[in-house]
């Protein structure tokens, strides 16, 4: 799926998504409603999604955000998630090659 369910809206700001983007969750939000919660509590931990309280470790743009990234406030914001992502996630295909930092993430890989 490369967007939100079309009669869907965001959990935050209950309105109409702006630059969408998928949870690993599998949940949907504005890409900036997500950054706010997550900059509402600690900026060192990643956020837990508002609707399951599942830890959110990865965010995905969804296309059409993608799209509009030529847009000052869209490109601001998905640089904001990408590096949301390179703190928490560790798993994108970017972080494949092996580096000695991510033994942290092996350990929360054989956890799952
Ligand atoms: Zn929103
Ligand atoms: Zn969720």
């Amino acid at each position: 799926m490369d967007g939100p369910p079309g009669n869907d809206c965001c959990a935050i700001c209950h309105g109409h998504f702006n630059i969408a983007c998928q949870a690993n969750c599998s949940h949907w939000f504005c890409g900036d409603c997500i950054m706010l919660v997550w900059h509402h509590g600690s900026v060192l931990q990643p956020c837990k999604c508002p609707l399951c309280r599942r830890q959110i470790t990865l965010l995905v743009p969804g296309e059409a955000s993608l799209r509009e990234r030529n847009d000052p406030n869209v490109a601001e914001v998905l640089g904001k998630i990408e590096r949301y992502n390179h703190l928490f996630g560790g798993n994108t295909s970017s972080l494949v090659q092996p580096d000695p930092h991510q033994k942290a993430t092996a350990k929360t890989r054989t956890e799952l």
